[in-house]
């Protein structure tokens, strides 16, 4: 890492390797974006790290002029999780794929998304394995043909989002790899959230699943979701449908977005407007909430323990007091 003087510009964040991606690879894209906005995080390049796991999105360190590691299949957030509970000081950061994060590593996401761990997880969704070249992921949809089900996949998939606010995480969002505003602003709230945040980012793989996004592009697919405004698309809205239920009507009043509500009723009703055929597909920031974080207790724990608040071990195993 080559060190830089203040202020910063997306340059400054640019390392000297070679991107090795694809040419019209969405994860160009997505680094463009993450790039221009790493200087607004006011911080110095080594106080920034990103953790990887393994796929073509996970080669993502190599590209930036911070901190990194490129570690094991599936467990960048275990990795992570050290680094935040240890170095309260750094700026943590994930990136991983939809293989990498809901197969592999799916243990580690979930329990790293229900300590709220102060953690930011990009995971990249092409719903497809491209860097082993094409085999269906654990977001593929059903009937999907490809090398490893070439009669179609009978699987169900992962919806990210919804297994995320399942595990009380507690703030995540949604943005595609083209919407560099939207991307942006997510990445922004992220950075400032304390907790575990995951950002789901639809990305497209040209190569072994080209085109799985494109109904998206300027639609009215997209469900945009911005706080304190009513939830509308396309001349249609969306509406309560009794209780904690949410629909999409062309009548009614629409919903007031708001991401703050404590019961996770409310955004997984809102991840749950979205299909595996994206027909249509909120964006945005879907939950937003503050409670406790693991680093922050866990290091409250160890200084009770050195302050000798807390009880010895003799006594925990004893019953009594030494
Ligand atoms: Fe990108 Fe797909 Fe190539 Fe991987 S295989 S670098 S996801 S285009
Ligand atoms: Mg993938």
């Amino acid at each position: 890492m080559t060190t830089v003087d203040l202020p910063l510009t997306a340059k400054d964040f640019k390392s000297d390797q070679e991107v090795r991606w694809c040419p019209g690879c969405g994860d160009y894209i997505v680094l463009n974006t993450v790039q221009a906005f790493l200087p607004k995080l006011g911080l110095r390049p080594e106080n920034i790290v990103f953790v990887s796991g393994i796929g073509c999105s996970s080669r993502f360190p190599y590209y930036l002029n911070t901190y990194g590691m490129h570690s094991i299949h599936g467990r960048a957030p275990a990795i992570a999780t050290g680094l935040a509970v240890s170095r309260p000081d750094l700026s943590v950061w994930v990136v991983t794929g939809d293989g990498d994060a809901l197969s592999i590593g799916g243990n580690h996401l979930i329990h790293a998304l229900r300590r709220n761990v102060n953690i930011k997880i990009l995971l990249f969704n092409n719903r497809i394995y491209g860097l082993t070249k094409g085999q269906y992921s654990p977001t593929s949809e059903p009937g999907k043909i490809t090398k490893s089900t070439p009669a179609g996949s009978l699987d169900t998939p992962f919806n990210p989002l919804s297994l995320a606010i399942g595990a009380e995480a507690s703030f995540v969002a949604r943005a595609l790899d083209s919407d560099k505003a939207g991307l942006t602003e997510v990445l922004t709230a992220a950075a400032k959230h304390r907790g575990s945040a995951l950002i789901e980012i639809y990305q497209n793989c040209p190569v072994f699943n080209d085109g799985a996004f494109d109904g998206l592009k300027g639609s009215d697919r997209i469900i945009p979701l911005r706080a304190g405004e009513p939830i509308t698309f396309g001349g249609l809205r969306v509406v309560s449908s009794g209780f904690a239920g949410l629909a999409v009507s062309d009548a009614g009043e629409p919903v007031v977005h708001d991401p703050s509500i404590e019961d996770t009723s409310y955004a997984f009703a809102l991840t749950r407007l979205g299909d595996q055929r994206l027909s249509r597909v909120p964006t945005g920031i879907f939950r937003q909430v503050d409670r406790p974080t693991y680093d922050d207790e866990a290091r409250a724990q160890v200084d009770r323990a050195r302050s000798g608040q807390s009880p010895s071990l003799q006594a925990v195993l004893t019953g009594k007091d030494t």
